[in-house]
């Protein structure tokens, strides 16, 4: 077992240098003991060099900037298994074919959970929708494309320069559009849930993302709607909700 001893000591030192990083201190957020053996993991896997600044702090999971192979920065979403709000996110799996069979506990929900964010993230990307493309997930952690440049992240939809908002509105809209005709809902779409990317629209923030055999799908697809065209309405565009809708669902 010196293979086993000599795992557990890189695994150990692997620890300590994140503990010892002072953004650790920042966010006051300390990993527990599987979120640190799912970062090693993907350490090992060569997915990741080192854990970055953190981009965000949210309730469900932070995202951090990591160090990819060959310079690469990707970015990495961290979910939190114990202040999950797994009841909520249960109600999101319903009618979801793909995870039919997850019920019960906390731990198999939240990992089910940055599985169909992965998953969401691939299809939205098949359909032709931009989005950070997946790299990976183990357990609690999604690794995907980093969006931004090396002096900050991409800012979100209200926080970012237009440019045009009219194009910028015909733009979100076949999203969501192409998004429904590959069977999603995005179930939380609104200017802080899209990035400007060097110019360019980017969803994110997928994982609630339902499909279209949701029992509420629906509903969701009119909030989405009306969150977008609001935003958009009040930058000056002829954008209404229930127009919006109609658009994207029409043949
Ligand atoms: P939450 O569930 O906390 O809202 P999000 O997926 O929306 O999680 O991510 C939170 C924030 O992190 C986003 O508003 C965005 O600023 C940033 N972010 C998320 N994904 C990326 C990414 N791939 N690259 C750069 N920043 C990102
Ligand atoms: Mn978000």
């Amino acid at each position: 077992d010196r293979i086993a001893r000599r795992q557990d000591r890189e695994f150990s030192e692997f620890r300590k240098r994140l503990k010892n990083t002072e953004q650790f201190k920042v966010t006051g957020g300390v990993f527990d003991d599987a979120t640190f053996a799912a970062l090693y993991k993907l350490v090992q896997d060569g997915y990741i060099e080192a854990i970055g600044g953190p981009i965000s702090t949210g309730k469900e999971a932070d995202v951090f900037e990591a160090l990819a192979p060959e310079d690469e920065t990707v970015a990495i979403k961290v979910y939190r298994i114990n202040a999950s709000d797994f009841r909520q996110m249960r109600d999101y799996l319903e009618g979801d074919p793909r995870f039919e069979n997850i019920r019960g506990d906390k731990k198999r929900v939240v990992l089910a959970w940055v599985k169909k964010e992965y998953g969401n993230l691939l299809r939205a990307k098949k359909a032709g929708v931009r989005v950070p493309d997946p790299i990976a997930v183990q357990r609690n952690v999604l690794v995907m494309e980093y969006l931004g440049d090396e002096t900050r992240a991409a800012p979100t939809l209200d926080d970012a320069d237009l440019g045009n908002p009219e194009t910028a509105y015909e733009v979100v809209r076949e999203y969501i559009r192409r998004l429904y005709d590959a069977g999603l809902v995005h179930g939380d779409l609104s200017e802080y849930n899209l990035v400007v990317d060097d110019g360019e629209l980017v969803v994110i923030d997928v994982g609630q993302a339902v499909t279209v055999h949701h029992p509420n799908s629906e509903e969701f697809l009119r909030r989405d709607c009306r969150n977008v065209a609001n935003f958009f309405a009040r930058e000056g565009v002829d954008a209404d909700g229930d127009d919006l809708y109609d658009y994207v669902v029409s043949e």
